[in-house]
């Protein structure tokens, strides 16, 4: 089997234990409400990953990461630097849509969290992104640069390094794009930031 259809086998699995992951706290909200869990979308090939938090209202009904308002950001800040999405994997920490969009819960992040982490470890991206402040304190703890965390309003547009098992990776704190929705200057900001990213298309 080659590499590519590896990483495809790879990743349907991940879907399929999230699809059936009754033991997690947003289950029976994703049931009831007749949600689809919103595991990533995007090439399996990908050189730059994308972490949101958790998906919204328009993403749980579709399935589908970022394609409500946020989306219409990121879609923008992408076309920016000259990338599409086809071309980035997007993906969340918390896979299941929290009641009424409030902030993911620990518990949340640490039930869905490994999930994040093999979906890294499978796609072996050059490049995290994180957007908004749940994935970058994930990511920093995780890759061992929990002690160069401070707010995102310190961290956003700079560039970290860490060591994963398959190498090298950049660490690019951004803002989350539902932040611009409310603070429109966000979005210059955004754009600035989104730059770092240019040199690893
Ligand atoms: N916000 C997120 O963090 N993720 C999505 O998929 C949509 C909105």
């Amino acid at each position: 089997m080659n590499d590519s259809n590896n990483r495809d086998n790879l990743l349907r699995q991940i879907r399929d234990e999230v699809v059936a992951l009754s033991e997690s706290p947003l289950y029976s909200y994703r049931t009831e409400n007749k949600y689809f869990p919103v595991i990533g979308e995007g090439s399996h090939q990908a050189k730059i990953m994308f972490i949101g938090e958790a998906p919204g209202r328009n993403e749980a009904k579709t399935g589908r990461t970022f394609c409500g308002s946020a989306g219409k950001i990121l879609d923008t800040l992408l076309g920016e630097v000259g990338l599409k999405r086809e071309e980035v994997y997007v993906t969340n920490i918390v896979k299941d849509r929290p009641q009424n969009n409030r902030d993911p819960l620990p518990e949340e992040i640490k039930i869905y969290g490994p999930f994040l982490e093999r979906q890294i470890a499978i796609i072996q991206p050059q490049v995290i992104a994180t957007l908004g402040r749940y994935s970058i304190v994930y990511i920093m703890e995780k890759l061992g640069l929990a002690d160069k965390l401070k707010p995102i309003s310190e961290l956003h547009g700079q560039e970290f390094v860490a060591e994963t098992e398959y190498g090298k990776v950049y660490i690019v704190p951004l803002y989350h794009p539902a932040a611009a929705i409310y603070n429109q200057g966000l979005i210059e900001t955004l754009k600035q930031d989104f730059k770092i990213l240019e040199k690893f298309k």
